[in-house]
Protein backbone atom coordinates (compact mmCIF):
# COMPACT_ATOMS: atom_id res chain seq x y z
CA UNK A 1 0.00 0.00 0.00
CA UNK A 2 1.38 3.21 -1.05
CA UNK A 3 1.58 5.76 1.97
CA UNK A 4 0.08 9.31 2.40
CA UNK A 5 2.59 11.44 0.82
CA UNK A 6 3.00 8.91 -1.63
CA UNK A 7 -0.06 8.99 -2.93
CA UNK A 8 -0.73 12.83 -2.34
CA UNK A 9 2.23 13.70 -4.47
CA UNK A 10 4.26 10.88 -6.36
CA UNK A 11 3.65 11.21 -10.22
CA UNK A 12 3.06 8.52 -12.85
CA UNK A 13 6.28 8.03 -15.45
CA UNK A 14 6.20 4.80 -16.36
CA UNK A 15 5.79 5.07 -20.65
CA UNK A 16 6.55 8.29 -20.71
CA UNK A 17 8.85 10.10 -23.03
CA UNK A 18 11.42 12.39 -20.38
CA UNK A 19 13.22 14.47 -22.00
CA UNK A 20 16.23 15.44 -19.76
CA UNK A 21 17.95 18.89 -20.56
CA UNK A 22 21.64 19.67 -19.21
CA UNK A 23 23.75 16.08 -18.11
CA UNK A 24 25.31 17.83 -14.85
CA UNK A 25 25.26 16.31 -11.77
CA UNK A 26 21.40 17.00 -11.02
CA UNK A 27 20.48 16.23 -14.75
CA UNK A 28 22.04 12.62 -14.67
CA UNK A 29 20.34 12.14 -10.99
CA UNK A 30 17.16 12.94 -12.66
CA UNK A 31 17.52 10.41 -15.40
CA UNK A 32 18.26 7.61 -13.12
CA UNK A 33 15.49 8.59 -11.36
CA UNK A 34 12.97 8.91 -14.23
CA UNK A 35 14.46 5.59 -16.05
CA UNK A 36 13.86 3.68 -12.64
CA UNK A 37 10.74 4.26 -12.81
CA UNK A 38 9.94 3.25 -16.32
CA UNK A 39 10.40 6.69 -18.50
CA UNK A 40 11.82 6.54 -21.79
CA UNK A 41 14.01 8.99 -20.77
CA UNK A 42 16.58 11.13 -23.62
CA UNK A 43 19.09 13.26 -21.88
CA UNK A 44 20.87 16.02 -23.70
CA UNK A 45 23.72 18.34 -23.15
CA UNK A 46 25.26 21.57 -24.78
CA UNK A 47 29.02 19.92 -24.21
CA UNK A 48 30.64 16.97 -25.70
CA UNK A 49 30.67 13.84 -23.90
CA UNK A 50 34.69 14.29 -22.84
CA UNK A 51 33.79 17.26 -20.84
CA UNK A 52 31.15 15.91 -18.98
CA UNK A 53 33.42 12.86 -17.52
CA UNK A 54 31.50 9.48 -16.89
CA UNK A 55 27.84 11.14 -16.73
CA UNK A 56 27.02 10.24 -20.61
CA UNK A 57 28.05 6.42 -19.21
CA UNK A 58 26.70 6.63 -16.56
CA UNK A 59 23.37 7.77 -18.09
CA UNK A 60 23.53 5.05 -20.34
CA UNK A 61 23.82 2.58 -17.71
CA UNK A 62 20.78 3.35 -15.85
CA UNK A 63 18.94 2.69 -19.18
CA UNK A 64 19.07 6.13 -20.84
CA UNK A 65 19.40 7.42 -24.13
CA UNK A 66 21.60 10.13 -24.73
CA UNK A 67 22.80 13.00 -27.03
CA UNK A 68 25.41 15.63 -26.91
CA UNK A 69 26.96 18.78 -28.44
CA UNK A 70 23.73 20.67 -28.29
CA UNK A 71 19.86 20.31 -28.05
CA UNK A 72 17.58 21.23 -30.84
CA UNK A 73 14.19 22.73 -29.50
CA UNK A 74 12.51 20.46 -31.99
CA UNK A 75 13.40 17.34 -29.41
CA UNK A 76 10.70 19.03 -27.27
CA UNK A 77 8.12 17.77 -29.62
CA UNK A 78 8.34 14.28 -28.56
CA UNK A 79 8.38 14.81 -24.71
CA UNK A 80 5.95 14.50 -21.82
CA UNK A 81 7.92 16.11 -19.52
CA UNK A 82 10.95 17.93 -19.50
CA UNK A 83 13.67 18.19 -16.26
CA UNK A 84 16.10 20.93 -16.20
CA UNK A 85 19.21 20.94 -14.77
CA UNK A 86 19.89 24.41 -12.56
CA UNK A 87 22.72 25.33 -14.95
CA UNK A 88 20.03 25.99 -18.13
CA UNK A 89 18.66 28.85 -18.80
CA UNK A 90 14.87 29.17 -18.05
CA UNK A 91 15.49 30.96 -22.10
CA UNK A 92 16.99 28.23 -23.28
CA UNK A 93 15.01 27.57 -27.46
CA UNK A 94 14.21 24.28 -26.35
CA UNK A 95 12.70 24.75 -23.00
CA UNK A 96 10.65 27.72 -24.75
CA UNK A 97 10.07 25.32 -27.20
CA UNK A 98 8.21 22.57 -24.57
CA UNK A 99 6.60 25.67 -22.24
CA UNK A 100 4.52 26.54 -25.66
CA UNK A 101 3.96 22.99 -26.43
CA UNK A 102 2.31 22.72 -22.76
CA UNK A 103 4.68 20.39 -21.88
CA UNK A 104 5.94 20.40 -17.90
CA UNK A 105 9.19 21.62 -17.43
CA UNK A 106 10.48 20.64 -14.05
CA UNK A 107 13.50 21.49 -12.31
CA UNK A 108 15.63 18.80 -11.07
CA UNK A 109 13.99 19.99 -7.47
CA UNK A 110 10.37 19.82 -8.69
CA UNK A 111 11.08 16.38 -9.80
CA UNK A 112 12.30 15.33 -6.59
CA UNK A 113 9.99 16.72 -4.06
CA UNK A 114 6.88 14.95 -6.29
CA UNK A 115 8.62 11.97 -5.16
CA UNK A 116 9.79 12.61 -2.01
CA UNK A 117 8.04 11.33 1.26
CA UNK A 118 10.12 13.53 4.09
CA UNK A 119 9.87 16.78 5.39
CA UNK A 120 11.73 19.67 3.16
CA UNK A 121 13.35 22.12 4.88
CA UNK A 122 14.48 24.49 2.05
CA UNK A 123 17.25 27.34 2.53
CA UNK A 124 17.47 30.40 0.17
CA UNK A 125 18.82 33.68 0.57
CA UNK A 126 22.06 35.76 -1.18
CA UNK A 127 24.32 34.85 1.35
CA UNK A 128 24.79 31.49 3.67
CA UNK A 129 22.47 29.30 1.94
CA UNK A 130 25.28 26.63 1.87
CA UNK A 131 26.80 26.87 5.57
CA UNK A 132 22.61 26.93 7.11
CA UNK A 133 21.81 24.16 5.15
CA UNK A 134 24.92 22.25 6.56
CA UNK A 135 24.18 23.18 9.94
CA UNK A 136 20.79 22.18 9.76
CA UNK A 137 22.31 18.33 8.31
CA UNK A 138 24.16 18.60 11.51
CA UNK A 139 21.32 18.72 13.54
CA UNK A 140 19.56 16.56 12.13
CA UNK A 141 21.54 13.99 12.09
CA UNK A 142 22.71 14.78 15.53
CA UNK A 143 18.68 13.99 16.66
CA UNK A 144 19.39 10.93 15.01
CA UNK A 145 16.39 12.03 12.04
CA UNK A 146 16.67 10.66 8.44
CA UNK A 147 17.45 12.05 5.75
CA UNK A 148 19.75 14.22 3.69
CA UNK A 149 21.22 17.35 3.01
CA UNK A 150 22.29 18.66 -0.85
CA UNK A 151 20.20 20.75 -2.99
CA UNK A 152 22.46 23.36 -4.72
CA UNK A 153 25.09 22.09 -2.73
CA UNK A 154 26.99 18.81 -2.96
CA UNK A 155 24.18 15.94 -3.68
CA UNK A 156 21.35 16.46 -5.87
CA UNK A 157 17.97 16.61 -3.92
CA UNK A 158 17.04 13.60 -6.15
CA UNK A 159 19.87 11.30 -4.53
CA UNK A 160 19.40 12.06 -1.59
CA UNK A 161 15.92 9.78 -1.83
CA UNK A 162 17.96 7.50 -1.41
CA UNK A 163 17.57 7.93 2.01
CA UNK A 164 14.23 8.84 1.85
CA UNK A 165 11.31 7.95 4.50
CA UNK A 166 8.02 8.94 5.91
CA UNK A 167 9.74 10.25 8.82
CA UNK A 168 12.72 11.68 7.37
CA UNK A 169 13.76 15.60 6.95
CA UNK A 170 15.76 16.88 4.20
CA UNK A 171 17.32 19.76 4.55
CA UNK A 172 17.96 21.05 0.83
CA UNK A 173 20.00 24.63 -0.34
CA UNK A 174 17.79 26.36 -3.54
CA UNK A 175 19.20 28.76 -5.59
CA UNK A 176 17.01 31.34 -7.35
CA UNK A 177 17.88 29.60 -10.54
CA UNK A 178 16.41 26.37 -9.17
CA UNK A 179 13.46 28.19 -7.82
CA UNK A 180 12.42 30.39 -10.70
CA UNK A 181 10.19 27.53 -12.02
CA UNK A 182 8.72 25.51 -9.08
CA UNK A 183 5.35 24.32 -8.82
CA UNK A 184 4.10 21.59 -6.72
CA UNK A 185 7.55 22.03 -4.72
CA UNK A 186 6.48 23.51 -0.95
CA UNK A 187 8.78 23.41 1.65
CA UNK A 188 7.81 22.21 4.80
CA UNK A 189 9.97 24.54 6.50
CA UNK A 190 11.32 27.78 4.49
CA UNK A 191 14.17 29.79 5.10
CA UNK A 192 14.58 33.29 3.34
CA UNK A 193 18.32 34.13 4.66
CA UNK A 194 19.11 37.45 3.24
CA UNK A 195 18.97 39.52 0.02
CA UNK A 196 21.75 41.33 -1.53
CA UNK A 197 22.71 42.33 -5.16
CA UNK A 198 24.03 38.91 -6.51
CA UNK A 199 23.69 37.47 -10.18
CA UNK A 200 23.12 40.84 -11.40
CA UNK A 201 25.10 39.57 -14.44
CA UNK A 202 21.99 37.36 -14.97
CA UNK A 203 19.57 38.91 -13.53
CA UNK A 204 18.45 42.12 -15.83
CA UNK A 205 16.90 43.60 -12.23
CA UNK A 206 16.82 43.08 -8.64
CA UNK A 207 13.29 42.76 -8.59
CA UNK A 208 13.69 39.58 -10.87
CA UNK A 209 15.95 37.98 -8.55
CA UNK A 210 14.26 39.20 -5.18
CA UNK A 211 11.02 37.07 -7.18
CA UNK A 212 12.76 34.40 -7.75
CA UNK A 213 13.75 33.91 -3.78
CA UNK A 214 10.14 34.68 -2.78
CA UNK A 215 8.88 31.69 -4.97
CA UNK A 216 10.16 29.27 -1.66
CA UNK A 217 7.54 31.32 0.51
CA UNK A 218 4.49 32.00 -2.14
CA UNK A 219 4.63 27.83 -3.18
CA UNK A 220 4.08 26.82 0.60
CA UNK A 221 1.10 25.33 1.97
CA UNK A 222 -0.63 27.23 4.95
CA UNK A 223 1.09 24.77 7.43
CA UNK A 224 4.02 25.60 5.96
CA UNK A 225 6.48 27.46 8.25
CA UNK A 226 8.34 30.36 7.00
CA UNK A 227 11.50 31.64 8.70
CA UNK A 228 12.69 35.11 8.01
CA UNK A 229 15.48 37.37 8.85
CA UNK A 230 14.73 40.57 11.04
CA UNK A 231 17.57 41.92 10.95
CA UNK A 232 17.35 42.28 7.32
CA UNK A 233 16.03 45.47 5.62
CA UNK A 234 15.53 43.86 2.22
CA UNK A 235 13.73 40.71 3.88
CA UNK A 236 11.21 42.79 4.98
CA UNK A 237 9.77 42.92 1.02
CA UNK A 238 9.41 39.15 1.67
CA UNK A 239 6.61 39.22 4.11
CA UNK A 240 3.49 39.63 1.46
CA UNK A 241 4.97 36.33 0.22
CA UNK A 242 4.47 34.19 3.22
CA UNK A 243 1.46 31.61 2.91
CA UNK A 244 2.73 29.99 5.94
CA UNK A 245 2.75 31.01 9.70
CA UNK A 246 5.67 33.05 10.15
CA UNK A 247 9.08 32.87 12.23
CA UNK A 248 11.81 35.36 12.39
CA UNK A 249 15.66 35.38 13.50
CA UNK A 250 17.97 38.02 14.46
CA UNK A 251 21.44 38.82 16.38
CA UNK A 252 20.28 42.06 17.59
CA UNK A 253 16.53 42.13 19.09
CA UNK A 254 14.38 39.48 20.57
CA UNK A 255 11.87 38.40 18.15
CA UNK A 256 8.38 37.75 19.45
CA UNK A 257 8.54 33.59 17.22
CA UNK A 258 11.89 32.26 16.52
CA UNK A 259 15.11 32.58 17.23
CA UNK A 260 17.29 34.74 18.79
CA UNK A 261 20.70 35.93 21.38
CA UNK A 262 20.00 36.35 24.79
CA UNK A 263 22.86 37.39 27.12
CA UNK A 264 25.25 35.58 24.88
CA UNK A 265 23.08 32.38 24.33
CA UNK A 266 21.28 31.07 21.28
CA UNK A 267 17.66 30.82 22.44
CA UNK A 268 14.57 29.78 20.26
CA UNK A 269 10.83 30.39 21.27
CA UNK A 270 7.83 29.03 19.49
CA UNK A 271 4.45 29.10 20.78
CA UNK A 272 5.87 31.37 23.45
CA UNK A 273 7.57 28.62 24.81
CA UNK A 274 11.40 29.35 25.32
CA UNK A 275 14.65 27.01 24.81
CA UNK A 276 18.11 28.06 25.71
CA UNK A 277 20.45 26.39 22.97
CA UNK A 278 23.97 27.39 23.59
CA UNK A 279 26.47 29.98 24.24
CA UNK A 280 27.52 31.66 21.02
CA UNK A 281 30.87 31.20 21.68
CA UNK A 282 30.67 27.06 21.39
CA UNK A 283 29.37 27.84 17.68
CA UNK A 284 32.59 26.29 15.84
CA UNK A 285 32.52 29.17 13.10
CA UNK A 286 33.27 32.93 13.43
CA UNK A 287 31.34 36.00 13.36
CA UNK A 288 28.07 37.61 13.60
CA UNK A 289 26.80 36.45 10.45
CA UNK A 290 27.91 32.68 11.03
CA UNK A 291 25.45 33.35 14.40
CA UNK A 292 22.53 34.30 12.26
CA UNK A 293 23.12 30.92 10.55
CA UNK A 294 22.90 28.67 12.94
CA UNK A 295 20.17 30.63 14.55
CA UNK A 296 18.10 29.82 11.28
CA UNK A 297 19.22 26.53 11.29
CA UNK A 298 18.10 25.69 15.14
CA UNK A 299 15.00 27.35 14.45
CA UNK A 300 14.16 25.20 11.06
CA UNK A 301 15.05 22.18 13.07
CA UNK A 302 13.01 22.74 16.39
CA UNK A 303 10.53 23.67 14.13
CA UNK A 304 11.13 20.38 12.45
CA UNK A 305 11.08 18.13 15.89
CA UNK A 306 14.63 17.84 17.26
CA UNK A 307 15.02 18.97 21.05
CA UNK A 308 17.16 22.03 22.65
CA UNK A 309 19.82 19.53 23.14
CA UNK A 310 20.06 17.84 19.70
CA UNK A 311 20.51 21.07 18.16
CA UNK A 312 23.49 21.91 20.45
CA UNK A 313 24.97 18.97 19.59
CA UNK A 314 24.81 19.50 15.73
CA UNK A 315 25.76 23.02 16.00
CA UNK A 316 29.22 21.85 18.44
CA UNK A 317 29.46 19.14 15.62
CA UNK A 318 29.62 21.56 12.65
CA UNK A 319 32.30 22.35 10.48
CA UNK A 320 33.06 25.37 8.42
CA UNK A 321 33.00 24.54 5.04
CA UNK A 322 35.55 24.69 2.68
CA UNK A 323 36.34 28.15 1.43
CA UNK A 324 33.64 29.82 3.95
CA UNK A 325 35.63 31.90 6.38
CA UNK A 326 38.13 28.66 6.83
CA UNK A 327 40.99 28.82 8.94
CA UNK A 328 43.62 27.31 6.74
CA UNK A 329 46.79 28.59 8.89
CA UNK A 330 48.82 30.28 11.01
CA UNK A 331 52.62 31.76 11.18
CA UNK A 332 54.17 34.06 13.18
CA UNK A 333 50.76 34.79 15.05
CA UNK A 334 49.16 35.51 11.94
CA UNK A 335 46.57 33.94 10.72
CA UNK A 336 44.95 32.83 7.17
CA UNK A 337 41.25 32.57 6.26
CA UNK A 338 39.93 31.62 3.22
CA UNK A 339 36.49 32.99 2.35
CA UNK A 340 36.75 32.36 -1.49
CA UNK A 341 33.19 31.53 -1.47
CA UNK A 342 32.74 35.58 -0.97
CA UNK A 343 31.76 36.39 -4.34
CA UNK A 344 29.96 39.24 -3.77
CA UNK A 345 30.25 42.59 -1.76
CA UNK A 346 28.02 41.44 1.63
CA UNK A 347 29.81 38.32 1.78
CA UNK A 348 33.06 40.15 1.73
CA UNK A 349 31.72 42.37 3.98
CA UNK A 350 30.26 39.96 6.30
CA UNK A 351 34.25 38.18 6.57
CA UNK A 352 35.67 41.24 7.06
CA UNK A 353 33.50 42.01 10.09
CA UNK A 354 33.85 39.03 11.62
CA UNK A 355 37.51 40.24 13.14
CA UNK A 356 39.17 42.71 15.34
CA UNK A 357 38.89 46.27 13.77
CA UNK A 358 42.20 47.43 11.99
CA UNK A 359 43.31 43.76 12.26
CA UNK A 360 42.57 42.97 9.09
CA UNK A 361 44.41 42.17 5.41
CA UNK A 362 42.11 41.44 2.73
CA UNK A 363 42.18 40.09 -0.54
CA UNK A 364 39.74 41.74 -2.69
CA UNK A 365 39.15 41.04 -7.14
CA UNK A 366 39.01 38.55 -9.49
CA UNK A 367 36.09 39.09 -12.31
CA UNK A 368 33.76 41.87 -11.36
CA UNK A 369 29.97 41.55 -10.71
CA UNK A 370 28.96 44.70 -10.76
CA UNK A 371 29.57 45.28 -6.94
CA UNK A 372 29.17 48.77 -4.90
CA UNK A 373 32.37 49.09 -4.07
CA UNK A 374 32.65 52.41 -2.46
CA UNK A 375 30.20 50.94 -0.09
CA UNK A 376 32.86 48.95 1.65
CA UNK A 377 35.51 51.82 1.98
CA UNK A 378 33.89 52.58 5.78
CA UNK A 379 34.25 48.82 6.89
CA UNK A 380 37.90 48.97 5.36
CA UNK A 381 38.15 51.97 7.35
CA UNK A 382 37.62 50.69 10.13
CA UNK A 383 38.90 46.99 10.47
CA UNK A 384 41.42 46.97 7.17
CA UNK A 385 45.35 47.49 7.87
CA UNK A 386 45.19 47.11 3.81
CA UNK A 387 43.78 46.00 0.61
CA UNK A 388 45.20 43.55 -1.84
CA UNK A 389 44.25 44.05 -5.14
CA UNK A 390 44.03 40.95 -7.56
CA UNK A 391 42.26 40.20 -10.94
CA UNK A 392 40.67 41.76 -13.76
CA UNK A 393 38.59 44.15 -11.06
CA UNK A 394 41.81 45.76 -9.18
CA UNK A 395 41.77 48.78 -11.54
CA UNK A 396 37.97 49.54 -10.44
CA UNK A 397 38.24 48.59 -7.31
CA UNK A 398 41.53 51.10 -6.22
CA UNK A 399 39.60 53.87 -8.00
CA UNK A 400 36.76 53.05 -5.63
CA UNK A 401 39.03 52.50 -2.68
CA UNK A 402 41.48 55.01 -3.13
CA UNK A 403 42.07 56.80 0.74
CA UNK A 404 39.71 54.54 2.19
CA UNK A 405 42.56 52.64 2.84
CA UNK A 406 45.68 51.56 2.05
CA UNK A 407 45.61 49.85 -1.48
CA UNK A 408 48.73 47.71 -2.85
CA UNK A 409 48.10 45.90 -6.28
CA UNK A 410 49.15 42.26 -6.19
CA UNK A 411 47.55 40.67 -9.44
CA UNK A 412 47.91 37.49 -8.46
CA UNK A 413 46.57 35.13 -4.93
CA UNK A 414 50.23 34.11 -4.49
CA UNK A 415 51.52 37.49 -4.71
CA UNK A 416 48.93 38.86 -2.05
CA UNK A 417 49.51 36.19 0.21
CA UNK A 418 53.00 36.97 0.42
CA UNK A 419 52.39 40.58 0.58
CA UNK A 420 49.99 40.32 3.51
CA UNK A 421 52.12 38.48 5.29
CA UNK A 422 54.55 40.81 4.79
CA UNK A 423 52.79 43.70 6.39
CA UNK A 424 51.24 41.87 9.33
CA UNK A 425 51.49 42.13 12.34
CA UNK A 426 50.99 39.50 15.37
CA UNK A 427 47.90 39.25 15.60
CA UNK A 428 46.28 39.64 12.16
CA UNK A 429 44.57 38.40 9.74
CA UNK A 430 45.33 37.86 5.94
CA UNK A 431 41.92 37.24 4.57
CA UNK A 432 41.07 36.10 1.31
CA UNK A 433 37.21 37.81 0.93
CA UNK A 434 37.69 38.94 -3.42
CA UNK A 435 33.73 39.55 -3.10
CA UNK A 436 34.04 39.36 -7.08
CA UNK A 437 33.87 35.84 -8.99
CA UNK A 438 36.43 33.24 -9.56
CA UNK A 439 36.51 33.09 -13.52
CA UNK A 440 38.93 35.88 -14.58
CA UNK A 441 41.69 33.47 -13.25
CA UNK A 442 40.07 30.08 -12.64
CA UNK A 443 37.66 27.68 -13.18
CA UNK A 444 35.56 28.11 -10.08
CA UNK A 445 36.12 29.59 -6.45
CA UNK A 446 37.52 26.26 -5.18
CA UNK A 447 40.42 26.61 -7.34
CA UNK A 448 40.75 29.73 -5.99
CA UNK A 449 40.64 29.24 -2.67
CA UNK A 450 43.13 25.96 -3.38
CA UNK A 451 45.28 28.34 -5.09
CA UNK A 452 45.67 30.48 -1.61
CA UNK A 453 45.61 27.72 0.38
CA UNK A 454 48.98 26.40 -1.42
CA UNK A 455 50.37 30.01 -1.07
CA UNK A 456 50.08 29.94 2.64
CA UNK A 457 51.43 26.91 2.76
CA UNK A 458 54.26 27.83 0.14
CA UNK A 459 55.19 30.38 3.24
CA UNK A 460 55.40 27.75 5.83
CA UNK A 461 59.65 27.39 5.46
CA UNK A 462 59.74 31.03 5.90
CA UNK A 463 58.54 30.68 9.62
CA UNK A 464 62.20 32.78 10.84
CA UNK A 465 60.93 35.81 10.13
CA UNK A 466 61.78 38.31 12.58
CA UNK A 467 59.04 39.65 14.49
P1 LIG B 1 25.78 30.50 -0.29
O1 LIG B 1 25.54 29.04 -0.39
O2 LIG B 1 24.53 31.31 -0.14
O3 LIG B 1 26.71 31.06 -1.32
P2 LIG B 1 27.73 30.06 1.83
O4 LIG B 1 27.32 29.47 3.11
O5 LIG B 1 28.47 29.20 0.86
O6 LIG B 1 26.47 30.71 1.14
O7 LIG B 1 28.59 31.35 2.11
C1 LIG B 1 28.89 32.22 1.02
C2 LIG B 1 29.66 33.41 1.50
O8 LIG B 1 28.85 34.25 2.31
C3 LIG B 1 30.85 33.05 2.35
O9 LIG B 1 31.82 33.99 2.00
C4 LIG B 1 30.38 33.25 3.77
O10 LIG B 1 31.42 33.59 4.64
C5 LIG B 1 29.37 34.38 3.62
N1 LIG B 1 28.20 34.25 4.50
C6 LIG B 1 27.80 33.14 5.13
N2 LIG B 1 26.65 33.38 5.81
C7 LIG B 1 26.31 34.66 5.58
C8 LIG B 1 25.22 35.49 5.99
N3 LIG B 1 24.26 35.03 6.77
N4 LIG B 1 25.23 36.78 5.55
C9 LIG B 1 26.21 37.24 4.75
N5 LIG B 1 27.26 36.51 4.34
C10 LIG B 1 27.32 35.23 4.74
Amino acid sequence: MTTRALSRKKPRVAGLRALVVGLGRSGLAAARLLASEGARVLAVDRRGEAELGGAGAAARRAGAEVRFGGHPPDLARHAGLVVTSPGVDREEPILRAARDLGVPVWAEVELAYRFCRGRVVGVTGSNGKSTTTSMAGAILRAAGIPGGTGGNLGTPFTDLLERDAENAVHAVELSSFQLESLDLFRADVAIVLNLSPDHLDRYGAYEDYARAKARLLETQAADGQAILNADDPESERFESSVRGRLFRFSTRIEVPEGAFLRGGRLVSRVGGREEEILPVADLPVPGEHNAANALAAALACRLSGCGADAIARGLRAFRALPHRLELVGKLDDVAFYDDSKATNLDAAARAVASFRPGTVLVILGGKDKGGDWPSLAPLLRTHARAALLVGQAAAGIRSALEGAVPLQDCVTIEAAVRAGYESARPGDVVLLAPGCASFDQYRNFEERGDDFRRAVEALLPSRGRDA
